[in-house]
């Protein structure tokens, strides 16, 4: 077997019709999908990618499919294409807006599946303080974790970002504490168990975040930097992950490609940095 020198780890939002900012159309998420499974590619479990970092061999084609939030229309329409072409995917819950309730149909289900909102109505729902028309509920997660489509790890509990509030440092970093513990007992409560596997809320981060995270039991901290590579042995707490455009299969075979060569991923991650700190000057 060829090893993997990288494994690149994909970041989605939405799969919804309702088409707006951070959202991939269900046609396109299934051609991706549909892509992937057809060229060989393998969806590593996250047990598999912690294996990676450590040094064990996986599969060339190999990559990490990473949802964010736990929006329903991710179990509508994204867990009905995973199932369909047998890849897995992992979902970051907001732990205190998933819900209570039996599961709603999903995409294939019949006529009557729930409508999904798109991003800026999402928020204003979520605002509006009501998450079950915007959010996935705790049985639809567990429908999905039973059907091997997807596991679930922890985003925080209120995706507050307490670095942006007016308080003291002291306060921000209690509550960060207090956020990673809710969302641990809720993941406990509900699934059984919590994993070490955690992503940053709009992905900010600092060296006390890191270190906080650490000792709440998260080891591999996902983060919204796209330029850089996910190599054995690299640092579990920096995650690397590009967002998935609304595209079809050719456009992500070839940003899978560049994040994964040994060579060219390397130079085009230092030409998107300069690119970027240029643009900022
Ligand atoms: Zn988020």
């Amino acid at each position: 077997m060829n090893r993997a020198y990288c494994v690149p780890v994909l970041m989605y939002h939405h799969v919804s019709p309702s088409a707006g900012m951070l959202t991939t159309s269900p046609r396109n998420f299934e051609r991706q999908i549909a892509g992937l499974a057809r060229a060989g590619y393998h969806a590593l479990t996250t047990g598999e990618f912690a294996g990676f970092m450590a040094g064990e061999p996986v599969p060339e084609k190999s990559l990490l499919i990473t949802f964010d939030d736990g929006y329903l229309d991710n179990y509508v329409y994204a867990h009905p294409v995973l199932q369909r072409y047998g890849l897995r995917g992992s979902i970051f819950l907001i732990t205190g807006l998933i819900g209570d309730g039996p599961p709603r149909p999903f995409d294939g289900q019949g006529p009557a599946v729930p409508d999904t909102p798109d991003h800026l109505l999402a928020k204003s729902l979520l605002a509006a303080g009501s998450p079950d028309r915007v959010m996935m509920r705790w049985s639809e997660v567990q429908l999905m974790r039973d059907a091997g489509t997807f596991e679930f790890h922890s985003h925080t509990h209120t995706h507050t970002r307490w670095d942006l509030q007016d308080i003291p440092r002291d306060q921000c970093l209690m509550h960060i504490t207090q956020e990673f513990a809710q969302s641990r007992a809720a993941l406990t409560r509900h699934l059984g168990s919590v994993s070490e596997h955690f992503c940053w809320p709009q992905g900010y981060f600092d060296a006390d975040f890191v270190r906080l995270a650490g000792q709440a039991g998260f080891k591999y901290l996902y983060t919204t930097i796209a330029h850089g590579q996910n190599l054995a042995g690299g640092d579990p707490a920096c995650v690397y992950r590009f967002a998935v455009r609304n595209r079809g299969f050719a456009w992500l075979r070839q940003r899978a490609w560049l994040a994964s060569h040994p060579f060219v991923g390397p130079l085009y991650n230092r030409w998107k940095s300069w690119k970027r700190a240029y643009r900022a000057k």
